[in-house]
């Protein structure tokens, strides 16, 4: 096989102690859904569901009917896959066939679930979504009664499995009397189903953000995606955490996972004077050694770090000279001794005593975190790492 142009190392002893820290702050009683939707932000469906498997996790939760699929060749036994996005109607056939539980939120797609689970003579597992105020996907109160009515009757083949909505910007305490609302309109539901004497066997509204910092959002199971892969919500939830502790420090609570790397593919010598790359958006300010290194904005390096931003070489910074290519980028290494073709280069992560976070794309270009981690190509291949 031939090598890709860069490789992404997961850390399963970073991932393991942010699920055990998650697990620690939301208590005993409640189950975590990892949330692995987008490619599992970018980290790798395949090799993620293996380490958060290893971690303890039992429970993913997709976007999509397709990333779920991922997730099924990825994962154990008896682990369990939740749709909360799109999933169309010729496809309930198969999520019904694989026990995958799918978000309803709306009546019709509960009597066309009936229909095929009677067909298949397999029951479905459904997590009704209910509308509070993020007006998204969502029920609206008005369909809820008929719609517990429904669930009562046809409990054979229509499983109640879960009572969920959510939060439409948890992580900014600006936010916090919007996300009282939702959570007061949730608990008329439950309300609701506790008059009719029928209970969802989970109920779940907490995503990162709720679940570490407003305790009583955690109910039997929270959805966790962007905490576990090591990233604070908010500076909001981040000093809310302090606060909590009284510490100084979260003292490495959560961790990034990720570390991306490449190679430097050449190297070469620029007169003072001479433009680098296209157009004249650098020009050498006195003789450089420059190193040329094998990706670009096609492989999910920002173009917008175009003459700004930097790379590791050898523990030190490289900054980054003229734009990014679509396959391409220069960075000067002239301050650098000793630098070989081939030799490590890391795009973000650690090595030596210097880390680039995601965090510093996100200056540079307003990505914003998971936008940049979301738009790696999933061909890069990844690689868990102790
Ligand atoms: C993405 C998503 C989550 C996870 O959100 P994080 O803030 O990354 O924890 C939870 N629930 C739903 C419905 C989502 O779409």
């Amino acid at each position: 096989m031939v090598r890709h142009s860069s490789r992404i190392e997961l850390s399963q002893s970073s991932l393991t102690n942010n699920i055990n820290f998650i697990r620690k702050k939301i208590g005993g009683n409640a189950r975590i859904s990892s949330v692995v939707k987008a490619n599992a932000y970018g980290h790798g469906t395949h090799e993620f569901v293996k380490m958060a498997e290893k971690a303890g996790v039992d429970h993913f939760a997709t976007a999509s009917a397709f990333e779920a699929q991922e997730v099924l060749e990825a994962k154990n036994g008896k682990t369990r896959v939740m749709v909360m996005g799109i999933l169309y109607d010729e496809d309930i056939d198969w999520a019904i066939k694989n026990d995958v539980e799918f978000f309803v939120f709306n009546y019709d797609r509960l009597e066309v679930t009936l229909k095929r689970a009677k067909a298949l003579g397999k029951k479905a597992h459904v997590h009704i979504e209910v509308e509070t105020g993020a007006n998204r996907t969502g029920m609206h109160a008005s369909e809820f009664p008929k719609t517990l009515t429904f669930l009562k009757k046809n409990k054979e083949h229509v499983e109640f499995t879960g009572l969920c909505t959510h939060f439409g910007g948890a992580e900014s305490f600006s936010n916090q009397f919007k996300i009282n609302m939702q959570h007061d309109r949730y608990k008329e539901f439950l309300k609701q189903c506790k008059k009719k004497s029928f209970m969802p066997q989970i109920r779940h509204i907490a995503c990162s953000a709720a679940a570490l910092a407003f305790k009583d959002t955690v109910y039997d199971m929270v959805r966790i995606g962007v905490a576990q892969y090591g990233f604070w919500p908010s500076p909001d939830i981040y000093y809310s955490h302090l606060q909590e502790t009284g510490a100084r420090t979260s003292n490495g609570a959560l961790k990034r996972l990720f570390t991306w790397k490449t190679d430097v593919m050449d190297l070469r010598s620029v007169d003072e004077g001479e433009f680098i790359g296209y157009g004249t958006s650098y020009q050498a300010t006195h003789n450089m050694k420059v190193a040329v290194l094998p990706l670009g904005y096609s492989n999910g390096y920002p173009r917008g770090q175009s003459n700004r931003g930097h790379v590791l070489i050898k523990g030190k910074k490289a900054p980054i000279v003229g734009l990014i290519n679509m396959n391409l980028f220069m960075v000067d290494v002239s301050h650098i001794s000793d630098v070989h073709v081939g030799e490590e280069v890391v795009l973000v992560g650690r090595q030596k005593s210097n880390t680039i976070n995601i965090s510093s794309f996100t200056q540079i270009t307003q990505l914003i975190n998971n936008e940049m981690l979301s738009r790696l190509p999933s061909a890069i291949p990844r690689k868990i790492v102790k």
